[in-house]
């Protein structure tokens, strides 16, 4: 399998390449240049997978023969080894639903599907090519500890990952300064999350720093992570009873486009999903896109659920370019038309096309609140404020009847990792899993450091010197 650019200016390259590139050396998001499918049939077989089994039989149709059967089932195995259920992603029915917990992993929050992979493929990958990388990130909390603990301990690598110091939660804080590898470098930012992404922007932008240092970055855009997130739509799908099958709508709380867009990757390879649904919170550029085809950025808001309060989708382009027939020319055309006046608008026919893969819901504080306390008193679960964003629009799926069949929620966090809007909604913090209590008793290491680009430059520097 080879992958291109959806800007259509580089040379097809291979998996590996595609993985150490991350985005499209030409400004673009990559992508392979087709689509593996699996006929119903095959889809039944391997429905009767183990989840690294079925991870591998995925994996294998986007990277070919670029990685050897025999390392690659074992960087699956590794990987999915750190969760603390080998089902990977377990599904639960509550209340009518079936909700996929996809927080089993270190961090307890769905970023560790791919990111407990991309730390090991990247290891893997630097120790083929005999090179090393170093990234840096920016985080607001979610990314940055699941990147630390998908990184940590692994050779020829370093991770820097700077988050505005007092601004993130106290779990997320301690979930990556708690973390005490050589490799580990946890920068606490005298600034707020911007300050923070605007240095690491500055950072990328001098190309001599950052080929000197073999900078890299692990946001959403890298492919491996996508690819890592298809596995668990396949996964909800063998874990349904045969029964519940049918008519499938998968619910998915949304902000880059990263998780829904892996869905709707599941669903073109053959899984038979009716139809998914986008679920915002009052960050809501994508719920209004699918209702109406305009695409127009705002200013992001704070809301309860922080991991999706996002101006700016960056994997939406891989689905534009889709919806363009992958067609760069038309893509960038778009692209340009966005950036130059911050919207964009598609005509019906292509408005019709998204609307029959999607479906949308806005949901705000008030009605997220409101959906931890009704499914706490009608069942005991206790969802996080992401997840149940998507509980909400599935509720109001079902009032419209618009979901006969069975409806997958996608749960994106553990409650435990933001008991605060927990507490707001059933007047009690929720129970803190041992993962979470221990961190308590752990010693933490960070630097407190100005948010300056080049003051952080020189931490690098002299960091790595040592190194
Ligand atoms: C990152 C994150 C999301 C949003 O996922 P995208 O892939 O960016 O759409 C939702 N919930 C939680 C808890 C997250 O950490």
């Amino acid at each position: 399998m080879k992958y291109i650019s959806t800007r259509g200016q580089i040379e097809p390259i291979s998996f590996s390449q595609a993985v150490m590139m991350g985005l499209a050396s030409d400004g673009g998001l990559l992508l392979p240049e087709s689509i593996p499918t699996f006929s119903r049939d095959e889809i039944n077989e391997l429905a009767k997978l183990s989840y690294t089994e079925l991870a591998f039989a995925i994996f294998t149709r986007f990277i070919g023969d670029d990685i050897p059967a025999i390392d690659l089932r074992r960087l699956i195995k590794s990987s999915y080894a750190a969760f603390s259920t080998p089902l990977v992603a377990p599904l639960q029915e509550v209340d009518g639903l079936y909700i996929q917990e996809l927080f089993h992993g270190p961090t307890l929050a769905f970023k560790d599907v791919a990111l407990q992979f991309l730390g090991n493929l990247f290891e893997y990958l630097l120790q083929q090519e005999k090179s090393s990388l170093n990234i840096i990130g920016a985080t607001s909390g979610d990314t940055g500890s699941a990147a630390i603990h998908g990184i940590r301990g692994k050779d020829n690598i370093n991770i820097f990952i700077l988050h505005p110091h007092g601004k993130v939660s106290p779990v997320q804080e301690k979930q990556m300064t708690s973390v005490l590898d050589d490799n580990v470098f946890n920068l606490a930012i005298e600034g707020n999350f911007d300050d923070g992404q605007r240095v690491v922007k500055e950072i990328f932008a001098d190309l001599e720093f950052k080929q000197k240092f073999n900078l890299g970055a692990v946001n959403s855009i890298n492919w491996a992570r996508i690819m890592a997130q298809i596995v668990y739509y396949f996964s909800a799908y063998a874990q349904l009873p045969v029964s519940a099958r049918k008519d499938l709508t998968v619910v998915v709380p949304t902000g880059n486009f990263g998780n829904i867009f892996a869905g709707w990757m599941a669903k073109k390879m053959g899984l038979p999903i009716k139809r998914l649904i986008l679920a915002t919170n009052a960050n809501d550029i994508l719920s209004r896109f699918i209702d109406s085809g305009i695409y127009t950025t705002s200013k992001a808001q704070p809301t309860l659920s922080p991991s999706m309060d996002i101006q700016l989708a960056s994997n939406f382009e891989r689905y534009l370019y889709f919806l363009n027939d992958c067609d760069s020319r038309k893509l960038k055309e778009m692209m340009s038309v966005f950036t130059g006046s911050g919207s964009l608008k598609i005509d019906e026919s292509l408005l019709k096309r998204v609307q029959e893969d999607f479906g949308a819901a806005r949901v705000d504080d008030q009605a997220t609140l409101a959906t931890i306390k009704d499914i706490q008193q009608k069942t005991g679960y206790i969802l996080d404020p992401h997840t149940a964003t998507g509980v909400c629009a599935a509720s109001r799926l079902r009032q419209q009847n618009e979901a006969a069949g069975t409806i997958v929620c996608l749960a994106t966090a553990h409650p435990a990792k933001f008991p605060d809007a927990v507490e707001k909604a059933i007047g009690r913090p929720p129970a803190v899993p041992t993962a979470i209590a221990d961190l308590d008793n752990l010693p933490c290491r960070s630097d407190l450091i100005k948010a300056d680009t080049d003051t952080v430059k020189a931490y690098i520097k002299e960091k790595l010197a040592k190194r």
